[in-house]
């Protein structure tokens, strides 16, 4: 039969730190712990399994498992030297929840058990204090009333434990709780007995095997509370793990002034300095650290100081009444450092350790790696490296690619008050604050008179781009993750939250609703990116800092990546920009929007308008020196590096304004009637725009489009070549479908190529390929790979079209599908692996079949992407490419695919 308990303490165990998913994290790290001889106090840990075996057996404990606990508490009243249940010398202890992973607070904990009307003289006598010991049973009982005899607040929120607690306060005018004496203490037992009794009509457990019972069973039914199903949704913890319970004599940091319980950190979470960081409370317990009642003191001389300083406590009061423990209680101080130096050496990693002090002898109850912010762990993962600790190798494994965002982007500072009034997707990261506004113009304008602003829209479109640009942050009330909204503000590197349905925008009277509250134009929001909260008023921001240490690490993930990463964007400046964050070219660069600056629009509908060839190639003419002077930009900027131009995508409609009053100024400025354009909008609507005249079916029917922007290409690269500018450009057509749709683009391209080359005698090195969006192209593949010279897989529309899901209406739907688990995730966000995935494999293997040499990237939003990145390595991608924020997280996520694939 299975080992359903495993004992610890005395400086050895029966499990061990690898044993996580029986033990649960803390039962296999209070198992290591012990055998590698940190002070522990003995216990033991019951198995997840038995958990599982709990609910399989109709949540009760099963006989072999109440045997082999009895057991080993005999061990553990062997090392203790004292009896469970012993009215001279009880042992108590605590029962504790530990899943697999960490879930802070979720579960239930039941402390001081085996107290009894007996049993509390014991400990009367064990330890001269009678005030203790009572304070002790009635905490137990209060505790035990709540976790496993379902004794809690009513519906009003009225504690029957709490309430018995004011009458005394109230009765004999204490204003805390410390007042209260022992022969009190001893009142309130009585009392919260009969609160028992009045509210189950049972009575509170006297023998201490029942309680213990009662105790196993309620941790274990608290894995299925409400809050602890919650947060396994929310963090993706398997419902069948299940809990461990650990039974652990207790130890008393309340015991008096030699006393003391902790929490620290063996290096600062939120810097990774390497200093030693924690807070401390001399006579208290474990809870009353976190619980913020009392002012926890800091462990460290320089640690109390700073604290001291920054909160106006004079070095007097400081040493006398919040001395650190270094000061305090310093042989302890120095047992702790030494604890602290084992287990970080040990473990080979920041550790998040509590601890207690029973008359200054240091017990340890905790130890787990400790949770850090993103520059955090850059930097202690490459201090590790240096002292030797790890290698760099398990540096980079260690760090989250996701978390890295925050180091690129303005954060609100953390002390910062903030008030969420609605939450929408985390489109894009960062921190903006900035007055409301409604509309694209008036963003631009207010922004030029020095306003921040953040725009708010039902939704953007490619006119939106002026106002995007102008703004902190843009929200949106509907759209997904790839809508329009959060890819160009992905790509701009601008905070956006997209798909926020509580909020009600109402653009003619210039305000939106959430719930009840009315915000108008003008008045303060700020949006967090990266958790999607929107706050009102404006909230305090800190500015990015790059640190050495995350240049280093993102030196070493170039070491070890064998996938190229590649930015999309379509402006020098971001072209800059993502070069500074390490992109090795650019993998999209989305023409369409170089058509939306000043006054290219204005040719960019002349052309759409124009009723002949002649017309339209006269409008084109116009765009050619503007389209000519943004790719030498970016070629520019790119310094050699290949730089894949997309040709002309999105459907004409989007460059046309929709509503009457653009319609009117763009009639004027046009010289041409009102009627005319509503006639030509009207005749470019298409009930499915993302399937209708997109992509190379406009470079199909207008060959002239396709035509000029590959005579603005060449002629820029041989301009650059000129004046010495290495250029490596690669013309992609978008949207293709089959083999002639491709070579009908192509022959265009060459030709204008070996023309332009031929008038400026200048060879440019160029390649022509398509993208892969269209189910379609990844299965004729082979055919499409004869003519074409690489492939970079469009993700967003190859998504949507194998799932058949709009990518701009899914975000109705697909929440509930990832909730329901029809989706593991949302698949605009990551990779559908094994469906969109299958077909980026196949096209990759019939690709190569046909052209040996054929190169293969991603340009979708997946490019960015940990896990989609992963997949592209193991699917023998050459490169990702994503917007220029996210090229250092691709650039890990790749070392780390390579590295896991070794
Ligand atoms: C894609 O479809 O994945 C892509 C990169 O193109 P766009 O998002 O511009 O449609
Ligand atoms: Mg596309």
């Amino acid at each position: 039969m299975a080992k359903k308990v495993y004992s610890f303490g005395n400086g050895a165990a029966e499990g061990s730190a690898e044993m996580k998913n029986l033990l649960g994290g803390k039962g296999a790290n209070l198992a290591e712990m012990s055998s590698i001889g940190v002070p522990v106090p003995a216990g033991f840990t019951i198995t997840t399994d038995e958990c599982l075996e709990y609910y399989n057996n109709g949540k009760k404990l099963s006989k072999s498992l109440k045997k082999d606990v009895i057991k080993a508490l005999g061990k553990v009243e062997k090392i203790m030297g004292s009896k469970f249940g012993d009215v001279k010398n009880p042992l108590l202890v605590s029962v504790r929840s530990g899943a697999r992973v960490s879930m802070p607070g979720m579960m239930d904990t039941v402390l001081n058990l085996g107290l009894n009307d007996k049993t509390v003289q014991g400990l009367i006598a064990k330890t001269g204090n009678e005030r203790f010991a009572w304070d002790s049973y009635r905490r137990f009982i209060q505790m035990y009333g709540d976790v496993v005899m379902g004794v809690g607040a009513d519906s009003h929120g009225h504690d029957p434990f709490e309430v018995e607690l004011e009458k005394i306060k109230t009765k004999k005018k204490y204003s805390s709780d410390l007042e209260l004496t022992a022969e009190d203490l001893q009142k309130l037992v009585k009392q919260f007995k009969a609160v028992i009794k009045k509210r189950t009509g049972g009575s509170f457990p006297e023998k201490p095997e029942d309680q213990l019972w009662g105790a196993i069973g309620a941790v274990f039914g608290s894995w299925n509370n409400e809050r602890a199903i919650l947060y396994r949704r929310l963090n993706d913890i398997g419902d069948e793990w299940g809990t461990a319970v650990n039974i652990q004599s207790m130890v008393f940091g309340n015991m008096g002034e030699r006393c003391a319980t902790g929490v620290a950190f063996t290096r600062d979470p939120a810097t990774g300095e390497n200093h030693f960081y924690g807070e401390y409370l001399i006579n208290a317990q474990g809870e009353d650290v976190v619980a913020g009642i009392r002012t926890p003191q800091r462990i460290t001389v320089k640690g109390s100081k700073t604290w001291a300083k920054e909160n106006g406590v004079s070095e007097k009061d400081r040493k006398s009444k919040f001395p650190s423990l270094e000061e305090y209680m310093p042989s302890v101080y120095d047992q702790l450092v030494d604890v602290y130096n084992k287990l970080e050496n040990h473990y080979k990693d920041m550790q998040d350790i509590e601890f207690t002090v029973q008359d200054e002898k240091l017990w340890m109850l905790q130890t787990r790696t400790g949770k850090r912010t993103a520059a955090a762990a850059v930097k202690i993962a490459v201090d590790m490296v240096e002292s030797g600790l790890i290698d760099k190798k398990t540096a980079l494994l260690r760090i989250d690619p996701n978390s890295l965002d925050s180091l690129l982007h303005p954060a609100f500072d953390p002390k910062a008050k903030k008030k969420v009034i609605a939450k929408g997707l985390p489109a894009s990261p960062g921190a903006a604050t900035g007055m409301v506004v409604f509309n694209a113009d008036r963003a631009y304008e207010m922004n030029e008179k020095g306003k921040k602003v953040i725009l708010v829209r039902i939704e953007t479109s490619p006119e939106d781009l002026k106002g995007m640009n102008a703004a902190q942050g843009i929200l949106t009330q509907r759209g997904g993750m790839t809508s329009h909204a959060a890819v160009v503000a992905r790509g701009m590197g601008k905070c956006c939250i997209s798909g926020c349905g509580s909020v009600d925008i109402n653009y003619k009277k210039k305000t939106m609703k959430v719930g009840d509250l009315l915000i108008k134009e003008g008045d303060f929001i700020s949006l967090d990116g990266s958790s999607g909260e929107v706050m009102k008023g404006e909230v305090a921001t800190v500015d990015a800092r790059l640190s050495g240490s995350f240049a280093t690490i993102m030196k070493w993930a170039d070491q070890y990546r064998t996938m190229k990463v590649r930015t999309n964007t379509d402006t020098p400046g971001d072209a800059k920009v993502a070069r500074g964050f390490g992109a090795e070219g650019i993998g999209l660069c989305r023409t369409e929007h170089m058509f939306f600056e000043g006054d290219r629009i204005r040719a960019m509908r002349e052309m759409i308008l124009a009723d002949s060839l002649d017309e339209r190639k006269k409008a084109l003419k116009k765009l050619l020196p503007m389209q000519r002077k943004d790719f030498m930009g970016i070629m520019k900027a790119m310094e050699g590096y290949g730089v894949t131009i997309r040709l002309l995508d999105p459907p004409l409609h989007e460059f046309l304004p929709h509503d009457e009053k653009s319609q009117k100024i763009m009639a004027e400025e046009m010289n041409i009637s009102l009627k005319q354009i509503k006639a030509k909008v009207e005749s470019l609507l298409e009930f499915n725009p993302m399937l209708g005249h997109r992509g190379c079916r406009l470079g199909i029917t207008y060959p002239e489009i396709t035509e000029m922007q590959a005579q603005a290409i060449f002629e820029a690269a041989c301009a650059l070549k000129k004046k010495k500018v290495n250029v490596k450009p690669e013309i992609m057509v978008p949207l293709v479908g089959s083999l002639r749709e491709f070579q009908l683009q192509k022959e265009i391209i060459v030709e204008v190529a070996e023309r332009v080359m031929k008038a400026k005698k200048v060879k440019v090195d160029y390649q022509v390929g398509t993208m892969i969006e269209v189910p379609r192209a990844a299965i004729r593949s082979h055919d499409i790979a004869s003519e074409a010279e690489f492939f970079s897989f469009g993700t967003n529309d190859l998504t949507q079209m194998t799932f058949g899901f709009s990518r701009d209406d899914a975000g109705s739907f697909l929440p509930e599908y990832v909730e329901k688990k029809v989706l593991e995730n949302d698949p605009f966000r990551v990779l559908d692996q094994t469906g969109v995935g299958s077909l980026i494999e196949m096209a990759v293997e019939q690709g190569r079949n046909a052209r040996k040499k054929l190169k293969v990237g991603i340009c979708g939003e997946h490019g960015g992407e940990p896990r989609s990145v992963e997949f592209c390595h193991r699917s023998g991608l050459d490169y990702v490419s994503c917007s220029p924020f996210r090229v250092p997280i691709a650039r890990l996520a790749a070392a780390q695919a390579a590295l896991r694939q070794d």
